[in-house]
Order: structure tokens, then sequence, then C-alpha cells
């Protein structure tokens, strides 16, 4: 314990000589951004009015102008800044953590008597701006803060762990990627709600989330995490390499900004660079690109995306966001700059758009491959593991003729025309996680899903789970070539209760058929043993 009471006073002690510094070059900020903004030019009887409204006295000369305007802006922002904490539990004057040291050091410009300047707006984002380009120039600093963060966070975790029982442990360890392990104290803060909580595994990665942290009371079938949902969105835009790691990201009532920084190495020249973000709402966030829904993107400065909320009229619910292309904008091997600013809005706005507020979201930044639909489909048959082996295919089929036990079916039906086209199969595929023996043509699919116009859904046709990783049947791949090579008339394939081929014809063509492959299979195997 006393060595983590040790590391948390060297975290607190650098963060306190952080924020003083920054408080102290923060006056000089406002002037540098009066400068540059050329505030001086305004009319004498609207600086008199921005005095007055800060809460100023009269000036008289106007070269007391700027001093009078940093003085009272300051005061405004930092009585401001109160009281947007005064409902958090971060403490103003001791920040514990590097997040709590860049909410206390930025200022917040939301407020009526900002708002109703445009130029107190722009000088407060100025001063912004000036606080992370100081940040940027700091970074060995705050990457050292950063790595004792994560020291103290896994000695917390190993006391804790100690404490508890065994199989409490376990747990944890399983909910590391958890929107509760995100930030430094959070876990602990909601430790007794997440023991309660519904668990969620992932279909794809095994992690385990709190269904506590990602807002969902109701069971998934085919629940998939945010992290891997980011990256599997859109298949057909085949993500190559993250460029800055996904992270949940939380907008707050004072701060509404959040910034990305990120260096976009030259390798990636010529690839496409897109950001993706879902929102954590307990809704069908969880599986589809949802930005803010009032507020805009930027990068490097330039306004890329304004997000508009719809009308509470409007007949459309939701509307449909995309990932956003940022390719064109992107400097390689310089920094970019990423700011997602959520705008404020006030009950008015509230009662005639759907807004949601204050919702927490998952970002990343991606480099990306956009494969047309053929190319889509080779990439996909390209791959061993999005086979399934014969054998793994009739154990599939005693599967099915065991769990319907108690019903003592005598057989199962299996349609060989695809129930997109309704023509006889070409590629028999299902989705990784169906559970249905009924396949899909993998090629009519992909055509089908590329067709659509606005966003892409990626769904089994036939049971509508999530569909964006596929198996191809070759079982049934080897039954619908012999119909073909043999132009047998079968539309449907007809299993007995022993997983053999009803139809006689058929079931003696393929047992020759696999009678010969796996002979090839066994020559192939003893050439590899005697080599
Ligand atoms: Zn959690
Ligand atoms: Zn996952
Ligand atoms: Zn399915």
């Amino acid at each position: 314990m006393n060595q983590n009471n040790q590391l948390q006073d060297e975290i607190t002690k650098e963060l306190l000589t952080i924020k003083q510094d920054i408080e102290l070059k923060v006056p000089e900020f406002i002037r540098q951004g009066c400068l540059e903004l050329k505030v001086d030019q305004i009319s004498t009887q609207k600086k008199q009015d921005i005095i007055k409204c800060l809460g100023g006295i009269k000036y008289k000369q106007d070269k007391q102008f700027i001093p009078k305007l940093t003085e009272c802006l300051l005061s405004h922002l930092l009585r401001m800044k109160k009281c947007s904490l005064q409902s958090t539990n971060i403490n103003p004057t001791r920040p514990i953590y590097l997040g709590q040291l860049i909410t206390i050091t930025m200022f917040y410009y939301e407020d009526k008597i900002i708002k109703s300047y445009s130029i107190l707006e722009e000088l407060t984002k100025f001063i912004n701006k000036q606080i992370h380009i100081y940040y940027e120039g700091i970074r060995d600093r705050l990457k050292l803060i950063k790595d004792k963060e994560q020291q103290l966070l896994n000695q917390l975790r190993n006391s804790q762990s100690n404490n508890d029982k065994q199989n409490e442990t376990q747990q944890d360890v399983n909910f590391l990627k958890c929107y509760c392990h995100s930030q430094p104290g959070l876990y602990v803060q909601i430790k007794a709600k997440l023991n309660t909580s519904k668990v969620l595994q992932c279909k794809i990665c095994s992690q385990n989330f709190h269904g506590f942290c990602l807002q969902i009371n109701h069971d998934i079938q085919d629940f998939i995490c945010p992290y891997c949902t980011l990256v599997m969105l859109n298949p057909q835009n085949k993500v190559i390499d993250q460029i800055v790691q996904s992270t949940f990201q939380q907008f707050l009532q004072f701060k509404n900004e959040k910034h990305f920084l990120f260096n976009c190495p030259v390798k990636h020249k010529g690839s496409q660079i897109e950001i993706r973000c879902l929102r954590i709402d307990g809704k069908d966030g969880l599986n589809e690109i949802t930005w803010p829904d009032y507020g805009e993107l930027q990068m490097n400065g330039v306004k890329l995306a304004e997000f508009k909320p719809l009308s509470i009229n409007y007949s459309v619910k939701k509307r449909k966001d995309d990932s956003i292309n940022i390719t064109n904008h992107i400097k390689h091997n310089e920094q970019n700059r990423i700011t997602l600013i959520e705008y404020k809005s006030n009950e008015e706005l509230k009662k005639q758009f759907r807004i949601q507020h204050q919702c927490i979201y998952f970002i990343g930044i991606f480099s990306i491959n956009q494969l047309n639909a053929k190319e889509f489909l080779l990439d996909i048959k390209q791959y061993h593991k999005n086979y399934l082996s014969i054998e793994d295919s009739f154990k599939l089929f005693k599967q099915e003729c065991s769990t319907n036990k108690d019903v003592k079916i005598k057989s199962i039906k299996i349609s060989l025309l695809c129930p997109i086209t309704l023509q006889l199969i070409n590629i028999p595929a299902r989705g990784r996680f169906c559970n249905h023996l009924q396949c899909f043509d993998l090629e009519n699919f992909i055509t089908a899903i590329d067709d659509q116009r606005d966003k892409k859904i990626w769904k089994c046709p036939i049971c509508k789970l999530k569909c964006f990783k596929f198996l191809i049947d070759d079982y049934q791949q080897v039954i619908l070539e012999l119909i073909s090579e043999n132009s047998l008339s079968n539309k449907e394939v007809e299993f007995n209760e022993n997983g053999e081929i009803s139809d006689l014809v058929l079931r003696e063509l393929c047992n020759q058929r696999l009678k010969n492959q796996y002979q090839m299979n066994d020559r192939i195997k003893k050439q590899i043993k005697t080599d």
C-alpha cells in the first residue's frame, strides 16, 4: 500500500507542477490571442460592453482595454470552471491523474456570456489551443506520467486481487478491455455495481464486458465488443492497421471537445484512413457508426463534418451515420490533430430535436483497404480459416440430429437454393455465428450488400445475426459440384438420422468423391511424413 501511495504522490506532484506552469502561461495566451484575433479593432462601445458583461468596471483609456479584458476574462473563465467542476468528483486544486489535469486546465466556453460575443468564444478557443500546444511540447513528460499511472493501476489491481477471492481475480482479468478499466480509479468507484452486472462475452475476441458499463441490460445472442465492432464494421473496408488505438471517450458537461493527436507513418501513404465512432447508449449504438447528435469533427483545424440532430417530428428516428474518410487531410510524418466537438444544447433545442448528451463514445482511427465486391470475395476465399472442413461439417450435422433428439426427427432437409436469388448455390456459406445448416451463396450475399446504396448492413439473410465473417461449407460444396457435374435436378438435399444423404444416386456419387479425396489427402499426408 505504501508503494501505491508513493507512486500516487509522485504523479500528483508532477501534475501540480504542470498545472501551475500552465496557469502562469494563461494570461500570456490571452494577450497573444488578443493580438492574433485583432481584438483591438472592435468598436469602443463594444469593448465597454464586453468588459461590463464580464463583470468588470468601466475603464477610461482605450489602451487599458486589453489588460482589463485579460483580467476579467480570466476570472470569468475560472469562475465558470469552478461551477462546472462542482458536479464532479474532481478536486480542481489536486488532480490525481492526467485526464483530470487536462479537464482542470482547459476552459469551458459554452456559457451564455462567452457565447454572446463571438470574440470571447474565439479567444477562449485560442487559449485552449495554446494549452494543447503546450501539452504537445511536453509529450515525453506526459508519457512518463502515463507510464506511472499504468504502473499504479497494475499495483492496485494486484493488491486488490490478492485481497479478493481467487475467482474474482479471474473475472477481473477478463474485463481489462471494459469501460470500467478505461480510466484510472473508475473500476474501484463502480465496483459494487459491477458485481451484480450482466456479463457479456465478445464472440470474436472472447473478452468480457459488463452490461453495466456498456449500458446493456438485455441478453444479446451475438454480442460483439466495441473493439471488434469498430474493426469489423464494414468488412469490405478491410482494416490493415490501427493508427490510433480505439478508446472510450466521454464528453463532460464542461469539456465538450476530444482531441486525438497522432502521427501517420509514410507506410500508410496510398491507403485510406478512416475514423470510426460508436455510441455506447444501450440501444443499437454498438452495432453502427454513431457520431454525436449535435457537433462537428475537425482535422488539423479544418471542419470535416458537421453533425445535425434530427427533428423530433421527423419520422426517421435515427440518423444514418458513417465512418469519415480523412485520407486527404492527413499530413504524413507530421502530427495530425483530430477534434471531435459536441455542441451544447439547451432544453429548448432538446424539445425540437433528438439530442442525446454526454454519452460515452468509442472511437478509433484505422488505415483500411477498400475492396470491391469481387476483391472481397477473393479475399475471403484465399484464407483457410474461412472454410468449414468436410469433417467439421459432418460434426455439425450430427449435432443438429442429437439436439433434436426429443423430437425424434428422421431426417434433415436442406435447400440448395440461395435464399437471395432462389438459384442453385455456387459458393455455399454461412456467417461465423450462424447456428443453421442452411447456406446462402456467398457471392450473391456480397453483391447484394455491395448494391445497398447507404450504409451497408451485414446480417445473415437466414437468421439475421451479424454476418461479417464467413464459413464456406466444404461438404455442401462437394454436393453442389456433383449435382452440376452430373446434371442432376436436385434442388434440396435430405440427410437421414445417420447423416447420410437419402437420395441414393447422390449418396453414391458423394461417397465416391469423398473416398477419392480422403485417399488423396492420405497420400499427401504420407508424402509429407516421408519427406
Ligand atoms: Zn466494466
Ligand atoms: Zn471483441
Ligand atoms: Zn445465419
